[in-house]
């Protein structure tokens, strides 16, 4: 029987980003992917600042860059056109070391992550396969596949399966798990059009249209794609919304057809779900898989990115020493609520631009000096899991560095955790286990640990801080006694 260490079910963006991120680790990966070719439409449109530092990490940063544009933000707009709310992205850069938020073609993003995985030899992708049944053990995992073409059935045995497999994911159900209903179940028409000339006249950043006749949205995309959707009434006829004399008739406002190509035009329902358990033994679940949300914030697939981050790195060192499964259960329990909140957030945004929900987004909206209310991003920390919750700065993104030698400290990282010292801890012998580094390597180091109020600080392969320590004696405490908890041994 083939054998792998990770079995990837769905190579969508969250399944690409996880096999490449587990490829890094060096690790055996099997990809099966239903479909022959990628899906050459975009769903996703935007992303943000945490994301594009995994794919940084990834290495497609570089050529991602070529083909994507900084994103101004969101303005929200009653029946009357007025300005209700604004929800501006900074033009500047964030701890992350990117712009907040970015625009981006879906289809050029899954290329990319494709192309890279080619340049690991223990990686395999098998297309036109799909999974029709998973058999967990203690030691390994069974999966069954069929290839679509002969009709073959094979059987490929894996340390671990991880389903990317989307919201109807046979992973979940395998496991026994359903998607329950968060509460927010709307159609929409959702319309891509690639301008045939400059429009100046289009806004350049969001627009929502927020009324209970017909809400709205609009998104300047990379390029000259633009997209619009609406929402669509129980009582309405899709056939007809979908003609083209229907969605040309509600583009007059902005657009006429000779102005345009209609590149697509679909309904999707925006729903609200999130499954209760990701993990079965060996089997997990992750991005649309383990949670749906409408595309408001344009934070479904950043936070299945979020999630393969989070799991890659435990996987790894699951592999690499012993299969621990406290460790791997902080993987659902780091990420629930942290994708929990984008959820509700994004559900109170539905209802907003519905006109049935009241303008408290987020609890950060304050009135700006135009007299429009002002939103900003949220940035939930990571739920409990690794690391002591009584340590404030657990659990946040920790900021990207630059060291003295111009390098970004993040090339730094591999599979394991760095640890980062003040400079009188200098001469103590701390550990042989992780990479340490100390503020004369890094510049930016000192403002940081004086931030946390902190001599050293433990980053996590994610990025995320696993704990700060304020003496030598919690230091001590930290080398001692929890690298052997996260399995560094
Ligand atoms: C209109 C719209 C706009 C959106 N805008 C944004 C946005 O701007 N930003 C954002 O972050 N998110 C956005 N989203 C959400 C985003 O598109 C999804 O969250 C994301 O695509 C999910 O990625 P995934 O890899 O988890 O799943 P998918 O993209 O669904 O990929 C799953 C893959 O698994 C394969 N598969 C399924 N079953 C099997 C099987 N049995 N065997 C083998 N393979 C299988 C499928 O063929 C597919 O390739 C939007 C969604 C919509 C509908």
């Amino acid at each position: 029987m083939e054998s792998y260490d990770v079995v990837i079910v769905g190579l969508g963006p969250t399944g690409g980003t996880l096999a490449n991120l587990l490829a890094l680790n060096g690790l055996s990966v099997l990809i099966l992917e239903r479909e022959k070719s990628i899906y050459n439409l975009p769903r996703a449109v935007h992303f943000d600042d945490e994301v594009m530092r995994v794919f940084e990490s990834i290495g497609i940063s570089k050529s991602l860059s070529r083909n994507i544009i900084i994103n101004k933000g969101t303005k929200f707009v009653n029946a009357q056109n007025e300005v209700v709310l604004d929800w501006p992205r900074p033009r500047s850069i964030t701890d992350n070391g990117w712009y907040p938020s970015y625009r981006f073609h879906q289809p050029n993003l899954e290329r990319l992550l494709r192309r890279r995985l080619n340049d690991f030899k223990k990686v395999s992708i098998r297309r036109s396969t799909q999974v029709v049944k998973i058999m967990n053990s203690d030691s390994h995992v069974e999966t069954t596949i069929e290839d679509k073409k002969t009709n073959k059935i094979y059987l490929i045995k894996s340390s671990y399966v991880v389903g990317c497999d989307g919201a109807g994911s046979i992973t979940r159900e395998e496991m026994g798990h359903k998607l329950e209903n968060l509460g927010f179940t709307q159609k929409w028409a959702v319309v891509d059009l690639v301008l045939k000339k400059d429009k100046k006249e289009l806004a350049d950043r969001t627009i929502q249209y927020a009324n209970s006749e017909r809400p709205a949205t609009y998104c300047r995309n990379v390029g000259k794609r633009r997209r619009w959707e609406f929402a669509i009434h129980d009582h309405e006829n899709e056939t007809e919304i979908l003609s083209d004399k229907y969605i040309w008739n509600f583009l007059k406002p902005w657009l006429l057809p000779h102005e345009a190509e209609l590149e697509r035009k679909t309904i999707y329902t925006f729903q609200s779900a999130i499954a209760k358990r990701w993990r079965a033994g060996r089997v997990f679940i992750v991005g649309d898989a383990a949670h749906l949300m409408p595309p408001f914030m344009g934070q479904g697939m950043c936070s299945g990115i979020r999630d393969a981050s989070n799991l890659a790195w435990k996987i790894n060192l699951c592999l690499k020493n012993n299969h621990n499964e406290k460790l791997l259960d902080t993987y659902q329990s780091e990420r629930f609520s942290n994708v929990e909140e984008y959820i509700q957030t994004t559900m109170r945004m539905g209802e907003f631009v519905n006109d049935i929900g009241a303008s408290k987004i987020t609890s950060n909206i304050v009135k700006g000096p135009d007299g429009a209310m002002s939103m900003k991003s949220i940035q939930p920390k990571l739920g409990s899991g690794l690391g002591v919750n009584s340590d404030k700065n657990r659990g946040k993104v920790f900021p990207q560095l630059v060291m003295k030698n111009g390098n970004k400290l993040d090339l730094s990282f591999t599979g394991l955790p760095v640890l980062l010292l003040a400079e009188e801890l200098k001469d103590i012998n701390v550990t042989s286990k992780i990479k340490c580094f100390y503020e004369s390597q890094i510049p930016g180091l000192s403002k940081v640990l004086r931030n946390y109020k902190a001599k050293a600080v433990i980053v996590r392969p994610d990025r995320f801080v696993l704990e700060t320590c304020s003496s030598i004696n919690e230091l001590n405490d930290f080398v001692k006694n929890k690298l052997n908890e996260l399995n560094i041994l």
